[in-house]
């Protein structure tokens, strides 16, 4: 017994007897709907790193590895999934698991930016803190700046404090600083800003 690859229905002869498609046009439609998806998929991608220096989470460096770990699996997925269509061979589940990872990067991106723009400023608290040094890694969108302080929060050595690039020039190792931090309405806790300490905040 084969499924077809357009709708899954098992089907016995050439033609699915759910849809009505030849097996050649039904891997067709497979293949149609398998490079929109990987469209859409890539597409929420590519908004994810102009979208989480709006509000940065403290930890996106450790989000930016999972959002990495779920960018390969996905493409792997499409990759396994043209080849054992292309062979004809069963893809219902492994569709499936496909079809759950294509929204994640957009809903990813759109927590991200709820957690910080629904968050009130009133919440913001300023933890003082000592640079210890400074991390740049040039990117294609638009490259990675941090502040290495120490941690204020239990078990966590470090704080790498995602900054725009101004805020990352004018401060150097050694500067005393206020740590903005807001607790995110989701309770992804953000960056809402680095100030000199002893300062005014502007
Ligand atoms: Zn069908």
């Amino acid at each position: 017994m084969t499924r077809c690859l357009d709708c899954g229905a098992a089907r016995e002869v050439d033609q699915c007897p759910a849809c009505g498609l030849t097996s050649a046009a039904a891997e067709v439609m497979f293949r149609k709907r398998l490079v929109k998806q990987t469209t859409f998929f890539l597409a929420g991608s590519l908004i994810f790193p102009y979208v989480t220096p709006i509000y940065p989470p403290l930890d996106l460096d450790l989000m930016l590895v999972f959002f990495g770990v779920l960018f390969f699996l996905a493409l792997t997925i499409a990759v396994f999934l043209d080849r054992r269509a292309r062979k004809h061979q069963e893809i219902e589940i492994l569709k499936r698991v496909y079809a759950g990872f294509i929204p994640l990067p957009w809903i990813l991106a759109g927590a991200i930016l709820l957690n910080g723009r629904l968050d009130s400023v009133s919440k913001v608290v300023y933890v003082p803190a000592q640079i210890h040094g400074k991390f740049l890694m040039k990117g294609l969108v638009r490259g990675s700046r941090r502040l290495v302080v120490p941690s204020w929060r239990p078990n966590q050595k470090f704080e790498r404090l995602p900054v725009d690039p101004d805020d990352f020039d004018r401060f150097a190792v050694g500067d005393r600083i206020e740590v903005g931090v807001e607790p995110g309405v989701l309770g992804i806790p953000w960056v809402y800003g680095v100030y000199r300490e002893g300062r005014p905040r502007e």
